[in-house]
């Protein structure tokens, strides 16, 4: 199948539209990450989404709607589900509900919820419109890899698996939509993303955050690896910026006496300080910048692909708003974590 790059004309959606409503899938830009669509209300179109990625049967997909009124054929809406619709959507928020009997089963893994979202993204909302349906859609990578948050990243995972790929440029935010459980008395976030619990504070009241590693996982897809670049990562945590420089500096020295080449994700001010000539250097922006970060750092991950390091050494961020999000996927992405408080 040969797989096409579209810039998202008119004719291209409309050409988009029919191929979803025919059965068929399609790439799209959403204003977190990009999707991997299919019509959310045919099981058959469903299984090849979970085909094209390699995704487990029980890791659910998230409905994408355009309208407030194709909601109700899917999901019971819920009075929390209201007040965040009104306060958050279109936006990076899934809502998780309980479905109706015209959801599928290969959509929820089985589940009795489903999650909904909103996107924020002309393209995105223009699609849905045209294909008259909720579309089914995780992030359009092969499951375990990074995120796709450009329509180049896409291509090297899903060339010669789906026809079309919308390229509506880098995504504003680039990790994937807080996913909230408003199913239980307290809302549960299983997912933390660009809307912080802070934020559904002020709406809900009290807000639990579901641990993000348990034996019994409330969002089915914390339990699989994820995010994964090419090569082993070890993230560096640390609450102390002095001593962030002297262990990147160890680690570097150790890697290179092993003949290792070093590749380093850090803000511009660490690779700044670091000896260019001994790494591989990927800056994700500057530091503290978590808007930046966050939009850079599945980019960041992805460009180890091309890159001839043996393992990469990463500085993550303070666990605070936005950061909290960013962590989450650097956390899943790493095979090791070194955290240090003294030096
Ligand atoms: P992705 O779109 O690939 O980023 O993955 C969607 C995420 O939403 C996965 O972690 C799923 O496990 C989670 N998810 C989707 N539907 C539900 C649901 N009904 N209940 C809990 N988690 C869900
Ligand atoms: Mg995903």
């Amino acid at each position: 199948m040969k797989t096409e790059i579209l810039k998202p004309t008119r004719e291209n959606i409309k050409r988009a539209g029919n191929l979803i409503r025919a059965g068929d899938l399609v790439a799209f830009p959403t204003e977190t990450v990009y999707g991997l669509g299919a019509d959310g209300l045919n099981a058959d179109a469903c299984k090849k989404i979970f085909a094209a990625k390699g995704r487990p049967s029980d890791n659910p997909l998230i409905l994408h709607f355009a309208t407030l009124s194709q909601v109700e054929r899917a999901a019971k809406i819920l009075p929390a589900a209201e007040k965040l619709f009104a306060a958050f959507c279109p936006g990076p928020l899934t809502i998780i509900l309980p479905k109706t009997k015209f959801v599928p089963d290969a959509v929820t893994g089985g589940l009795s919820t489903v999650g909904v979202r909103f996107p924020d993204n002309d393209v995105a909302r223009a699609l849905i419109k045209a294909a008259d349906c909720p579309i089914a859609a995780p992030s359009a990578n092969t499951s375990g890899r990074p995120s796709p948050t450009t329509s180049q990243a896409v291509f090297a995972d899903m060339e010669g698996k789906i026809k079309i790929i919308l390229d509506g440029g880098a995504c504003q935010f680039g990790v994937e939509s807080t996913i909230v459980d408003v199913t239980s008395d307290v809302a549960e976030i299983l997912r933390p993303g660009a809307v912080t619990k802070e934020m559904l504070e002020e709406i809900l009241g009290d807000v639990k955050v579901a641990p993000s590693t348990s034996s019994k996982p409330r969002a089915p897809g914390m339990k699989y690896t994820h995010y994964a670049p090419k090569v082993p990562m070890t993230l560096i945590e640390t609450t102390s910026l002095d001593v962030l420089e002297k262990i990147f500096r160890r680690e570097i020295k150790k890697l290179r006496a092993e003949n290792k080449s070093v590749g380093v994700i850090a803000s511009h001010e660490l690779i700044s300080k670091l000896d260019a000539e001994k790494i591989i250097a990927v800056p994700y922006g500057s530091c503290g910048d978590l808007k930046v970060i966050a939009a850079n750092i599945y980019e960041s991950l992805r460009s180890f692909d091309n890159l001839t390091a043996d393992i990469i050494l990463a500085e993550g961020v303070a666990d605070i708003g936005l950061g909290v999000a960013i962590m989450n996927r650097f956390r899943k992405a790493a095979t090791q974590i070194l955290l240090v408080d003294d030096f």
